[in-house]
């Protein structure tokens, strides 16, 4: 399993101009369980879960983010596995949309629970959600994910009539097995008036479908798109993440890419890290090193120890990913926190 072949040739990132990242950026998987099982990610038989008691409680992480503000964060995302599968998801986001500092709170969602919990995310103040998206066809939808894509397409509606400020898709890219969704996947983000961002496929997991045959560069699909309509580059960035956007001139689709692979200066500007749902800090999802928070939690809270844990992981932030060093992961993506 590797996406490393398909690789080979290109060249070292680049550090030509140099690393602009204020690191203010904080994702946070309050789960490593998922209700679907995308190709991609998590193999259909995986039973490794972190056991419950090791998972980091609400109060725990709180206590992390109002460190994390101290240091300058100030934006903070929800992630898991899926983190609609937490119980009181909507009670932890309330507190951590109330806790000063905090600027902005999203959520990454795979969006098969929102019929029935956009309600109760928006009463509690949440206005940013980001849904995965990899195929509309039903077939394709469960081919890749193993799910349903019915429940989604409703939480979207949903979504957007409750008035969320900002939705976006998510769309891994997959040769084969989406391809034929990727035209359909904009016409349908245009309509709704929301962005849809294509992420090329990460040797993140333990599946065998990480292969070089499966990958499918941001730029195959940039060219797909201009034999249909024109890409105007769009400056203003939208979010924290590292998607470069563009406005398609017909359909007026927002379309962003994320090409973690083959964009050279990918990790120049990442003003990021990572907290793991058992506690532990990973300044650069491409890089295996992390920095566990829980001993400064238990059995006591010990602010110092987080701060220094924090300041460490910071000053120890890798220049760039090494996903092109025939990365092998050691965990899993949905146990790192997408
Ligand atoms: N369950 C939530 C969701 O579906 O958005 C949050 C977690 S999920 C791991 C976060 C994002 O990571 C999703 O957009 C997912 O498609 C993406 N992802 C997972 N494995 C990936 C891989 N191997 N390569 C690229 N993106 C991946």
């Amino acid at each position: 399993m590797s996406l490393a072949p398909a690789l080979q040739s290109l060249p070292a990132l680049s550090h030509s101009t140099p690393l602009s990242r204020a690191v203010d950026y904080m994702r946070i998987s309050v789960t490593d369980r998922c209700n679907e099982r995308c190709l991609y990610c998590l193999p259909e038989q995986f039973q490794a879960w972190t056991p419950r008691e090791d998972i980091l409680t609400y109060e725990e992480i709180l206590a992390i983010v109002e460190v994390a503000v101290e240091r300058g964060f100030k934006h903070f995302r929800v992630t898991g596995g899926e983190p609609l599968v937490r119980r009181d998801l909507p009670y932890f986001l309330k507190k951590l949309i109330e806790t000063p500092g905090v600027e902005t709170v999203q959520l990454s969602t795979n969006g098969t629970r929102l019929p029935e919990m956009a309600g109760d995310l928006y009463e509690a103040g949440l206005r940013r959600l980001n849904i995965s998206l990899d195929a509309l066809d039903p077939a394709r939808y469960r081919e890749i994910t193993r799910g349903d894509v019915w429940p989604v397409l409703a939480g979207i509606r949903i979504a957007k009539a409750l008035g969320f400020t900002s939705i976006k898709l998510n769309t891994v890219l997959i040769r084969h097995k989406n391809e034929n969704e990727i035209w359909p996947l904009v016409e349908f983000a245009a309509s709704l008036q929301i962005p849809i961002r294509f992420i090329e496929l990460m040797p993140v997991s333990l599946t065998e479908m990480l292969t070089e045959e499966n990958f499918l560069p941001v730029g195959e699909v940039m060219a797909m798109l201009a034999d249909r309509d024109k890409l105007i580059p769009q400056d203003a960035k939208l979010g924290h993440g590292p998607a470069k956007y563009y406005r398609l001139k017909k359909t007026g689709a927002l379309v962003g890419f994320i090409g973690a692979l083959t964009n050279l200066h990918f990790c120049e500007s990442c003003n990021k890290v990572r907290l793991t749902a058992d506690g532990n800090l990973r300044p650069c999802l491409g890089n295996h090193g992390e920095f566990d928070l829980k001993r400064a939690l238990r059995p006591a809270l010990d602010k110092e120890g987080l701060r220094a844990s924090l300041n460490q992981a910071l000053a120890e932030k890798p220049p760039e990913h090494a996903f092109r060093n025939n990365w092998q992961p050691q965990r899993i993506m949905t146990a790192i926190g997408g």
